[in-house]
C-alpha cells in the first residue's frame, strides 16, 4: 500500500491512538486525575487521602502540604502550582497512582500530580515533592519535557529537602570517594533515577545549592522565567 493511502485509510484511527498513547505513557497521571472515582476521600480543594488514614495523620498531612507550599512560594515570590495531591499509607491501594514508600510527581499535560506514600509524610519529603509542581507550572508541560534536566529539577526540589542522607557531608563523602558523574548523565530521568539515584539526588543538591550561591535567588529565578518564555535551559 502506498504511504498516501495507508495514511489516509489510518486517519480515523489517529484519535484512538492518541488516546491509547495517552494511557499508555500517562497511564498514572491518569489514575491521579481519576482520583475522584477511586473510592479516596478528599479532605481539602485538589488534596485526597485513603479513607483508611487515621484523623490525626490527615490533620498532619494538610498541615504538611501547606507549610509545604508556604516555604516554596517564598522561594518563588508565590506558590502557583495546583496539583492533585494523593495521600495514603498503604502502598497497595498507592500503587495504582504510581506510588513509592515515599513519594513521587507525575507530569502530564493536563497538569501535575503527587502521590506522597507511607514514609514521605514528612516535612522534608512533602516540601521536596510539592516543589515540582511549582517548576512544572511556571515553565509549563512541554519545556519542562523537553528543556529542564532531572538534576536541576530534583536539585531544586532538594534545596528544600534536609534530610542528612544527601546533605553536603554526604556530597564531601561521594567526592572523595570518587562518585561525582558528568552532569549531563544526570539530565533525563532513566539515568537519574538508576541504582545510583542517591548519589544522583547528592550531587544535584549540591550543583543547584552552588548555582544559588553564585547567582542568588534571583538567577534561578531569571532562568524559570526564560524557559517560561521558550528558551532552551542554559547552566547557570
Ligand atoms: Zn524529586
Amino acid at each position: 500500500m502506498r504511504p498516501a493511502t495507508w495514511l489516509r485509510r489510518s486517519r480515523p484511527l489517529i484519535p484512538l491512538l492518541a488516546v491509547l498513547a495517552i494511557v499508555a505513557f500517562e497511564r498514572q497521571a491518569l489514575a491521579c486525575r481519576l482520583v475522584a472515582w477511586s473510592g479516596f476521600e478528599q479532605v481539602a480543594p485538589r488534596v485526597w487521602v485513603d479513607p483508611e488514614l487515621p484523623a490525626a495523620q490527615r490533620t498532619e498531612a494538610l498541615r504538611l502540604v501547606t507549610r509545604a507550599q508556604k516555604t516554596i512560594g517564598e522561594f518563588y515570590g508565590a506558590y502557583r502550582a495546583r496539583p492533585t495531591i494523593i495521600i495514603g499509607s498503604n502502598l497497595h491501594r498507592l500503587s495504582w497512582f504510581g506510588a513509592n514508600a515515599y513519594a513521587s510527581t507525575h507530569y502530564a499535560p493536563w497538569g501535575a500530580a503527587v502521590v506522597i506514600g507511607p514514609e514521605g509524610q514528612n516535612e522534608d519529603v512533602v516540601t521536596h515533592e510539592l516543589a515540582h509542581p511549582e517548576l512544572f507550572t511556571r515553565v509549563g508541560w512541554w519545556q519542562n519535557l523537553t528543556q529542564v534536566p532531572t538534576w536541576f529539577d530534583e536539585g531544586l526540589a532538594m534545596q528544600f529537602d534536609h534530610r542528612d542522607t544527601y546533605d553536603e557531608h554526604a556530597w564531601t563523602v561521594l567526592r572523595d570517594a570518587g562518585g561525582l558523574v558528568p552532569l549531563e548523565s544526570m539530565s533525563d530521568s532513566s539515568h537519574f533515577f538508576d541504582e545510583h539515584a542517591v548519589a544522583h539526588y547528592t550531587q544535584a543538591r549540591h550543583e543547584v545549592a552552588q548555582r544559588l550561591e553564585r547567582t542568588g535567588r534571583e538567577g534561578v529565578l531569571k532562568l524559570v522565567d526564560e524557559l517560561a518564555h521558550g528558551a532552551p535551559f542554559h547552566d547557570l
